[in-house]
């Protein structure tokens, strides 16, 4: 019997947005001199036998002249991604004795191999990282520019510039490891390049936008075209307050993982997909479990302009999230979470013509029926907002004096997220308001109830928007007054209730 050998790392791969910590076992016994990696390794992962032996031979390490079987687990998952070929060289390393195997098995090992042993930068480090994290694992070995890092908490990683130097160190037990130096994140926010100072005059739709705001309640925007409902929803995103470092990190790890992002933003994202959308695009999926729109603009804002130029099936697609705030992704038997909290605003013209309430309409009574039904209850009664915006002339606009800037509105926001914070309360069973509603208010949202028959959903979305009105005015107990202005933008989208002329 020959004595086997076996060398284990730890590396991380990417399946969808999250990281699989991946176990890399190498085994390196007698026999004809071959050199293979199992554990269902794509094309990439395959090829990194070639770079690893000429790394290795090119960093002054012979490879054993025996067999090598290197093994990937879990052994479900497919391998993808470079990333893998530091973690190979070390397991061969290890079993060969090249190395003391017992050193540094915690490590985790985070970087691609050029053929002449340099290390190369993994992609989507930060979302690699916080697998290895969520793994246990504290220290990583890698070589990536420090402004694609951010400092994760309770991770330390190692810069190293080439492979012989992570041979030196994995030989030498008394060496002691310096962390690279992550700069403190900085907001590099504010590169928006829009403001809502350019919108001129609107001042309801605007005030209605820091309600929505305040308590990121999904809005609709409906006016006829021309009247700026697009140049308003995309700036919504201005008026909003900046993530706080968690939620920055968690969406620098999505976007990172799908390429999308080069530097990390405390600016919530946006995204604003064409109508040609699909579902797929929407959601997200394929084999490779690429998240969707709805998921790129996690923490953030989804516009759907000219919402009912979707198709339906895109559009019912964004059932499952709205009522979630995440989507559910079936492949191969498995299921996966992708997380999509993201706040929807969308515009749409009254009907086919856009010209419905707001001048003279062409469309059959039919048509405007037809128009709104795409719409579909259960997709309408998500959306707790709908916002009229009215067509501005010239001389409105001259009247309609200066304007507030995005800065001075989002502190508006902040001030009141702070208020509606103390009035309302997440619970298991949605949100429940501990303000104290006043009796009138109370009486006129129970009538209110019965007199259009609201579902428990339709009560609980006009006194959650309330709230929002409440603290936004600075109070803490709701008003008639909060409860009338959160009615009145409720406004009831569906066929029967298309704007009328
Ligand atoms: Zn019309």
């Amino acid at each position: 019997m020959h004595r086997r050998m076996i060398g284990i790392s730890l590396s991380a791969m990417l399946d969808g947005i999250e990281a699989t910590v991946v176990r890399v076992e190498a085994d390196v016994s007698p026999g004809i001199p071959q050199f293979s990696i199992v554990g269902l390794p794509d094309s990439t992962v395959n090829e990194s036998k070639l770079r690893v032996r000429a790394a290795l031979r090119n960093s002054g390490v012979e490879l054993p002249n025996q067999r090598i079987t290197v093994n990937l687990s879990p052994a479900s998952v497919r391998k993808r991604g470079a990333a893998l070929d530091l973690a190979i060289a070390v397991a061969i390393l290890r079993a060969s004795r090249q190395v003391p195997p017992e050193l540094g098995t915690g490590i985790g090992f985070l970087a691609e191999l050029a053929l002449d042993g340099t290390l190369l930068p993994a992609e989507a480090i930060v979302s690699l990282s916080l697998g290895m994290k969520n793994a246990g694992i504290k220290r990583i070995i890698m070589s990536s520019p420090a402004e694609v890092l951010v400092p994760i908490p309770d991770i330390y990683f190692y810069s190293f510039a080439s492979l012989s130097d992570v041979v030196a160190v994995l030989r030498n037990p008394t060496q002691r490891l310096t962390p690279a130096t992550i700069p403190d994140f900085r907001d590099g926010a504010s590169t928006l390049g829009v403001d809502m100072v350019d919108v001129k005059g609107h001042k309801d739709v605007k005030r209605s936008l820091l309600v929505a705001a305040v308590g990121r309640h999904h809005a609709l925007l409906v006016g006829p075209p021309g009247c700026g409902k697009t140049m308003l929803a995309e700036r919504f995103v201005t008026i909003l307050p900046r993530l706080q470092f968690s939620e920055t990190l968690e969406v620098y790890a999505i976007h990172q993982a799908v390429g999308g992002a080069s530097i990390p933003s405390a600016t919530p994202p946006v995204r604003m997909p064409h109508h040609s959308l699909t579902v797929t695009g929407m959601i997200g999926g394929t084999s490779l479990m690429i998240p969707g729109e709805v998921t790129l603009a996690h923490r953030g804002v989804l516009i759907v302009d000219e919402l009912l130029e979707f198709s339906r099936k895109t559009l019912e697609s964004l059932r499952e999230p709205l009522s979630n705030r995440c989507v559910r992704l079936h492949r191969a038997g498995k299921m996966t979470n992708f997380p999509a909290d993201f706040q929807l605003i969308g515009t749409l013209n009254p009907c086919p013509c856009g010209q419905r309430g707001y001048g003279d309409c062409e469309c059959k009574e039919g048509d405007v029926i037809r128009y709104w039904s795409k719409l579909s209850g259960a997709l309408s009664d998500r959306i707790q907002m709908t916002i009229p915006v009215e067509r501005i002339d010239t001389a409105k606009r001259a009247r309609a004096g200066s304007n507030e800037p995005s800065s001075a509105l989002r502190t508006r926001v902040e001030k009141a997220r702070t208020i509606r914070s103390s009035i309302v309360e997440n619970s298991e069973a949605g949100l429940v308001p501990k303000a104290r509603i006043n009796g009138d208010a109370k009486s006129l949202l129970g009538r209110a109830s019965e007199a259009w028959s609201w579902s428990s959903r339709a009560v609980h979305s006009v006194l959650d928007v309330a709230c929002s009105v409440c603290a936004l005015s600075g109070n803490d107990v709701i008003t008639i007054q909060d409860v009338e202005e959160a009615i009145a933008l409720r406004g009831q989208v569906s066929a029967s209730n298309a704007p009328r002329t």
